[in-house]
C-alpha cells in the first residue's frame, strides 16, 4: 500500500499508545481495529484520505469520527480508513455576533468554552462531549430546542468534502440540495468540515440539577411530569431517567430539570412545585443555578463516569408523555435490570422539550421527516461484563420496537425511529419516511458509489 502523505497525522497499529487512543470511542463496543487513522490538519487532508482509501484495490472503507459518542460502530472501522476529525476543532464567533463557526470535529464543550466566555448561546447539545458532525447532521435535540429548535435548523451554512474530493460550500442558496441532504440525512453526503450556526442572546442563568425519588413512587411522579407537561413553557425541560443507584442499586426515578432565563430561581421553583408538593417529596435534591451551558453540560460527568462503558443506546420516539406508555416502559425496565448484576447499569432517558419551535419546519424542509409534535426517549443497555451484552442488546431492540408499536395504537400515528439513535438495523424508510426517494437521489448526485456508507444506508437512485 503506497503512503498518504498529508499535512496531519497517520497512525496505523505500528503506532502504539496514539493509534490505540484514537480507537477509543464514547461505548467500548463501538470500538474496531482500524487499517489506519488519519487525523486532518486541512480541508485538504480531507479530501486527500478519501483519494487514498478510493485508490487501493478494493477501495478502503471509510469511518468519519467527530466525537466518537454514536454508541453503533458508525465512526470505526475493522481494517478501513477511520477519518479522526479531532484536530479540525476550531470555533470562531463572528465579529457581528450573529453566528459562530465550527469545525466538524470539535465537540460541543468546545462550542460552549466560546460561547459561554462571550456570553451568548447556540443551540447545541446537552453534554460537552458529544461531537458537533455527528450531533448536528442527525437532527440535533439540545437544551435550546423549545426556543430555538433543532441544531440543523439554526444551521446557516457548512462546507463539505465531497467523495470525489471537492470542497464545497453549502446554504439555502448555494448547492442547496446538499444543504437539505445534510440536516438530518446523517452523515453519508460528505465528511462536513465547517458548520456555521446561528447565534442566539444568552439564555442563562440556568436552573440545572437532579431530583431523585424512589421507585416505589413512580406513578405520582409520572403523573406529575404529564400536569406540568401539559402547560410548560418553550423555556423550561425536563429528562427523566429510570436508573438503579449505588450503594443499593433500587429502581429510582430521576427528573433533570433545565430551565432558561432563571435569573433568580424563581423559574426553576415553579417548574419543580409539582414535584415538592406534601404528598411528593424528592429523596435527593440538588438544583442550583449554573452560569451557562459550558458548566450545566458537564453536570452529568460523575455519573456517565462511573455507568458500564459497554453500551448500546436505541431512542424511540413518542406522540406524547402518555403516563400509561411511560409505566409499562418502568415496568420492562425494572424487570429486566433484575435478571443480572451485569445489566442493572441499564437506563431509560425521556426527554420533554416544547415542541413548537421543532414544528415550525415543514417535514420536507430538511431531511429529518419528525416536524408532528413528538418527544424522544433514550433506551441505554449497559453490561459491566461480555456475556451481558447480548441480553442488553436483545432488550434495547425489545423494548424500543414495544414503545413504537405501543405509540402507534395510542397515537394513530407511526413515528418510525430517530436517526441520532439508531443502529443502522432499521429499514431507511422508518427513518427518513417521505424525505427517503429525495435522499436517494441526492445519495446517487453527491455519493454514487457509497464511500459514506456507515449507518442507516441510504442507497443511491440514479434518475
Ligand atoms: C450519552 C449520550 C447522550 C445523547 N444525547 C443526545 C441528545 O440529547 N440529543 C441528540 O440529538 N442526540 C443525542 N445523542 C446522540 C448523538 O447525538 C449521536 O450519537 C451523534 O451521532 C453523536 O455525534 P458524534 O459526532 O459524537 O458521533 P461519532 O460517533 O463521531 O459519529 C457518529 C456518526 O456521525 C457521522 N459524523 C460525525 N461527524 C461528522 C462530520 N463532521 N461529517 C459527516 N459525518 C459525521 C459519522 O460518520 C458517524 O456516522 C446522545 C448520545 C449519547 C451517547
Amino acid at each position: 500500500m503506497a503512503s498518504l502523505k498529508i499535512e496531519g497525522t497517520v497512525l496505523t497499529p505500528a503506532s502504539g499508545d496514539a493509534y490505540a487512543a484514537a480507537l477509543e470511542r464514547n461505548s467500548a463496543l463501538s470500538q474496531l481495529p482500524a487499517g489506519l487513522v488519519v487525523q486532518p490538519a486541512s480541508y485538504a487532508d480531507v479530501a486527500a484520505a478519501l483519494a487514498f482509501a478510493r485508490a487501493q484495490a478494493p477501495p478502503l472503507e471509510v469511518a468519519v469520527k467527530c466525537g466518537g459518542t454514536h454508541s453503533a460502530t458508525w465512526a470505526s472501522s475493522a481494517g478501513g480508513l477511520v477519518l479522526d476529525l479531532a484536530p479540525l476543532n476550531r470555533v470562531a464567533l463572528a465579529d457581528d455576533r450573529k453566528s459562530i463557526s465550527v469545525q466538524g470535529g470539535a465537540r460541543w464543550g468546545d462550542v460552549y468554552e466560546v460561547t459561554a466566555r462571550e456570553r451568548v448561546d447556540v443551540a447545541g447539545s446537552p453534554l460537552w462531549f458529544i461531537g458537533v458532525g455527528g450531533f448536528s447532521t442527525g437532527g440535533g435535540y439540545g437544551p435550546l430546542m423549545g426556543e430555538h429548535g433543532l441544531a440543523i435548523d439554526n444551521l446557516l451554512e457548512a462546507t463539505v468534502v465531497l467523495a470525489d474530493g471537492r470542497i464545497v460550500k453549502t446554504s439555502k442558496d448555494e448547492e442547496p440540495d446538499l444543504f437539505w441532504a445534510i440536516r438530518g440525512g446523517g452523515g453519508q453526503f460528505g465528511v462536513v468540515v465547517e458548520l456555521v450556526f446561528k447565534v442566539h442572546p444568552y439564555a442563562g442563568p440556568f436552573g440545572a440539577g437532579v431530583l431523585a425519588f424512589p421507585g416505589t413512587e413512580i406513578e405520582k411522579v409520572v403523573h406529575a411530569i404529564k400536569t406540568w407537561k401539559d402547560s410548560m413553557s418553550p423555556a423550561e425541560k425536563l429528562t427523566i431517567s429510570f436508573s438503579r443507584p449505588a450503594p443499593h442499586f433500587k429502581p429510582s426515578v430521576t427528573l433533570l430539570p433545565m430551565v432558561l432565563h432563571d435569573t433568580d430561581g424563581e423559574r426553576s421553583a415553579k417548574v419543580l412545585a409539582p414535584f415538592r408538593t406534601g404528598a411528593l417529596k424528592p429523596v435527593f435534591e440538588k438544583v442550583a443555578s449554573v452560569p451557562d451551558l459550558n458548566t450545566a453540560s458537564h453536570g452529568a460527568d460523575a455519573s456517565l463516569k462511573s455507568a458500564p462503558r459497554r453500551l448500546i443506546i436505541r431512542g424511540t420516539i413518542t406522540s406524547d408523555f402518555t403516563p400509561a406508555l411511560v409505566l409499562a416502559v418502568w415496568q420492562k425496565w425494572v424487570a429486566f435490570t433484575e435478571t443480572s448484576e451485569d445489566v442493572r447499569g441499564s437506563a431509560v432517558m425521556f426527554d420533554v422539550t416544547h415542541p413548537g419551535k421543532l414544528t415550525a419546519v415543514g417535514a420536507a424542509d430538511t431531511a429529518l421527516p419528525l416536524r408532528v409534535p413528538h418527544y424522544w426517549m433514550a433506551i441505554q443497555g449497559r453490561s459491566t461484563t461480555d456475556e451481558g451484552v447480548a441480553a442488553a442488546s436483545a432488550w434495547t431492540k425489545d423494548l424500543a420496537e414495544f414503545v413504537r408499536q405501543k405509540n402507534t395504537e395510542l397515537s394513530g400515528t407511526d413515528l418510525g425511529w430517530f436517526i441520532n439513535m439508531c443502529q443502522g438495523d432499521e429499514r431507511p424508510e422508518d427513518v427518513f419516511g417521505a424525505n427517503l426517494p429525495r435522499l436517494r437521489k441526492l445519495k446517487a448526485k453527491y455519493d454514487p458509489h457509497k464511500v459514506f456508507s456507515k449507518g442507516v444506508v441510504i442507497e443511491p437512485l440514479a434518475e
